[in-house]
């Protein structure tokens, strides 16, 4: 996974973005013209990717990393 800019999140939060990521995915895979192969390979990807993590001990949690 590429690091955002500043700290990387914890597992959780990294979870939390994935889930995002899947949500805007289906609303693009939606739309008329939309590639489908693209979306099933990155949707498979993202889900492969989501990581069964806790929050780091430095993580607030309730506002993320
Ligand atoms: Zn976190």
């Amino acid at each position: 996974m590429p690091e955002t800019r500043g700290q990387p999140m914890c597992q959780l939060c990294d979870q939390r973005r994935t889930v995002l990521l899947l949500i805007d995915l289906s609303a693009y895979a939606d739309r008329p013209g939309a590639d489908q192969e693209f979306a099933d390979i990155v949707g498979l990807a993202l889900s492969a990717s989501l990581p069964a993590g806790q929050h780091s001990s430095t993580c607030s949690g309730e506002t993320g990393c």
